[in-house]
């Protein structure tokens, strides 16, 4: 397993973990001041602003792209709401292309307002995700699936599980040696799974992982949403998940994803920079 501490190149910082306290252009020069090789935006500080410039300002600072977060939800209950969730997407898939992103991450939603049909969600996914995926190829950028944990089913993703990610890619895409269509792996959602070690190996012999997010789980939580850990802090073993998923065969970014709105977001950035890469070389 690489020594994170002598790899900045491998480390990645998922903007979201700094409370979207700061322009882009701020966050970008803090981030490579702070030592990490990466950054992982998100739409809500790239669309409406110079998708170029930004692209610029991440190289000339010496970064490169882990990832562009996130999709537009996926299911809706009419058509005409699907097509423009389709839609939002190719344009989002555009602009990763254009921030120089190997993959687009998507969270696919969950059931739309007054649904209790989730089969009917999954099947609008698996359909949407085969049509994002063309538009990924012609773009450049791969369609990164993020399987969420079971407990946003409802209202944030139907997709669950990593073997669900796995086979829906399979579906899709068929077995290919260089596949377009993969997952990002997240420790928040996935370090539960009994099946974890069996489906990491899956996934990696597939040639699926397409990133890998780290934080913890605090105990207690008290936003299921908005309490994430740094790592370390909580009950996720990060560094065997992560020796898991490096022994698989994955050699991308280690991205540090937190959604912290009462602890890591009232902080200031340089500060949370300093002790994820610090944790990132000590227990991720
Ligand atoms: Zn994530």
């Amino acid at each position: 397993m690489r020594d994170l501490g002598k790899h900045p190149e491998a480390c990645s910082i998922n903007t979201a973990t700094l409370g979207f306290q700061a322009p882009i252009e701020t966050v970008i020069d803090a981030v490579a001041r702070a030592g990490f090789g990466g950054i992982a935006p998100w739409r809500r500080e790239v669309e409406g602003h110079d998708v170029s410039a930004i692209a610029r300002r991440i190289r000339e600072a010496g970064l490169t792209v882990s990832g562009y977060c996130r999709s537009t939800y996926i299911p809706a209950l009419t058509e005409h709401d699907y097509k423009a969730n389709v839609a939002a997407n190719r344009r989002a898939i555009d602009d990763a292309a254009a921030l120089g992103s190997p993959c687009f991450v998507m969270v696919v939603g969950g059931l739309p307002e007054g649904s209790k049909d989730i089969s009917g969600a999954r099947r609008q996914v698996a359909e949407a995700t085969a049509l994002l995926l063309d538009h990924g190829k012609n773009a450049g950028v791969k369609i990164a699936l993020e399987p969420l944990h079971p407990v946003y089913a409802a209202e944030r993703s139907c997709l669950s599980l990593l073997s669900e990610a796995l086979d829906l890619c399979a579906l899709i895409e068929g077995n290919c040696s260089d596949p377009w269509l993969g997952t990002i792996v997240d420790v928040y959602h996935l370090w539960w799974d009994p099946n974890l070690s069996r489906d990491l190996a899956r996934a990696g012999r597939e040639n699926r992982i397409l990133g890998f997010h780290a934080c913890d789980w605090l105990v207690p939580t008290s936003d299921i949403l908005n309490d994430r850990g740094m790592m370390g802090d909580g009950v996720i073993d990060v560094p065997q998940i992560r020796q898991m998923v490096e022994d698989s065969g994955y050699e991308g970014s280690v991205e540090v994803e937190i959604f912290s709105v009462n602890n890591w977001w009232r902080r200031p950035i340089d500060e949370t920079l300093r002790t994820c890469r610090e944790r990132l070389a000590t227990s991720t």
